[in-house]
């Protein structure tokens, strides 16, 4: 349900008149030599479309219009060639609404130290042509992400690649919808939150369905369906044995399975890139959604527990950002923790809903009790979360603005094999260490909730931030808490300047 191919990248030159139509020529054989090569890179997974020399404010500007209602162009990459007197960027810039990067390259890599001449230094000029550009851009106090290096060196091309998966989400969340059966957790702060601004800010809207609603769906599943869907469980997962055909629970297993149906062919019919369900608001439903919660996720559905519809759409935007990439992207909570001197971890967990894509390997698929929501036994995938490198995410509403929280962490093996928990696990170590990374964590308001990655760093948070012009505040392993109350009360600051969200 993510798809890359329909989206563009515009590359835009910036040059003047000055040079003569030589230079010209020459500037747009190299601007589209770069696109080539970084289009065959491998490096870049959105398809970055070359466009021609912009010398005059028309010109720019009429590519900003263009930009702005192609349905395609989900952004523009902007590298000035020779010097480009940047007032000519002024009406584009003002108008635009595609978010951009500034790739500070040259299209030659090395200095020709025998051959170099002024002719050469005419027309490679980005060294002072881009600091012109960031003049302009700054001074209009445009967020962007600059990229600085020799175009055909991977580092640069990854950087783009990752702007680029960030642009995607970000052209994906304008217009998405996002579906909450029942409402918030009765009483839960942090997963509250200002729907209107955030339609406003990140071009989502999020609404409220009646579980009775999602019922109908449930109940019209036919048993012929629920059949099919239960060979692929039988396919797919190490099935438990109170699971099995035959066995007393097997009809919880049905059940699920008609949820699953039921809850997909409502997404499916509305359009919904994400939905939230709360376990207080069960009406009609014989177990909270688990198992289908955690496929539809791995299908690239956003999700939040317990009404967090924020979550959600933070979810969503990860899923689409790490499409194709390795790892693993999921809805996750902090739940609890090992706090042995000698190595403090966090167990990370959920009731159910945890997405299969972490998984370590085949999940099992078994059906326990569940004593919150008061419903029949819920079938769910247990499983491990591979070691390794991942990110934690949470996006909270202070107020006046929306704050995008990121810890980098490492998941690291159970210390023991946990044959009691009927739930999906991840353990991790947070970054810098326990003690920095909770206490920062817990100053900066960050949720209990989060969206969880193992295919994402910091930088795509960092520029889908960017993207939504919105405050961002990673804790890794440089951070001194020290240091991070300073940035959040310097924050607060600059948030109340109105110059920020
Ligand atoms: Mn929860």
């Amino acid at each position: 349900m993510i798809d890359f191919k329909k989206y563009e990248i515009w590359f835009a030159t910036g040059s003047q008149h000055l040079y003569g139509p030589d230079t010209l020529r020459q500037v747009d054989d190299d601007s589209e030599k770069i696109v080539r090569g970084l289009n065959t890179s491998g490096n870049i997974p959105i398809k970055i479309v070359f466009k021609p020399v912009l010398t005059t404010p028309d010109a720019v500007t009429s590519l900003c219009r263009a930009a702005n209602s192609s349905p395609e162009c989900i952004g523009l990459i902007t590298w000035m060639h020779t010097f480009s007197p940047a007032k000519m960027w002024i009406a584009g810039l003002k108008i635009l609404n595609k978010p951009f990067v500034h790739l500070h390259t040259q299209f030659n890599r090395d200095l020709p130290w025998d051959t170099i001449d002024m002719d050469f230094m005419n027309l490679n000029q980005s060294a002072h042509g881009d600091r012109e550009f960031g003049f302009l851009a700054s001074r209009m106090g445009k967020r962007r992400k600059v990229v600085v290096g020799h175009w055909k060196d991977a580092t640069v091309q990854k950087s783009i690649a990752v702007w680029s998966r960030a642009a995607a989400a970000w052209a994906d969340m304008q217009s998405a919808r996002f579906a909450r059966f029942g409402d918030n957790m009765r009483e839960v702060a942090v997963t509250e939150g200002d729907k209107v601004e955030a339609q406003l800010r990140f071009g989502y809207s999020v609404n409220g369905y009646g579980v009775g609603d999602l019922v109908k769906l449930v109940n019209a599943v036919s048993e012929k369906d629920v059949d099919g869907l239960i060979v692929e469980y039988e396919k797919k997962y190490t099935i438990s044995p109170e699971a099995m055909k035959g066995a007393p629970k097997h009809g919880n297993l049905r059940d699920g399975a008609r949820i699953e149906l039921g809850l997909r062919a409502f997404l499916e019919q509305g359009g919904f890139k994400g939905f939230t369900t709360t376990f207080e608001d069960l009406h009609g439903l014989k177990q909270l959604p688990g198992i289908s919660v955690q496929r539809l996720m791995a299908e690239g559905y956003g999700f939040g527990a317990e009404g967090d519809w924020k979550t959600a759409a933070l979810v969503r935007a990860m899923k689409v950002m790490s499409e194709g990439l390795n790892g693993g992207t999921s809805f996750m909570e902090d739940y609890t923790y090992h706090l042995d001197p000698a190595g403090m971890n966090v167990l990370g967990a959920h009731m159910l809903e945890v997405c299969e894509s972490i998984s370590e390997n085949k999940p099992r698929l078994e059906i326990h009790p569940l004593t919150i929501g008061g419903r029949e036994d819920p079938p769910r995938l247990v499983f491990n979360v591979a070691a390794g490198p991942a990110i934690n995410a949470s996006i909270v509403d202070m107020g006046n603005r929306f704050r995008l929280i990121v810890n980098e962490i490492e998941v690291v093996p159970p210390a023991k094999p946990l044959p009691k928990l009927p739930v999906a696990r991840a353990v991790w170590k947070p970054k810098p260490n326990f003690e920095v990374a909770a206490a920062s964590w817990i100053h900066a308001g960050g949720a209990h909730h989060t969206g969880f990655s193992k295919a994402l760093t910091p930088e795509y948070m960092e520029d889908f931030a960017e993207i939504a012009g919105m405050e961002y505040l990673l804790i890794d392993g440089s951070t001194r808490l020290l240091d991070f109350k300073k940035e959040l009360r310097w924050n607060e600051l600059y948030y109340q300047t109105g110059r920020g969200i």
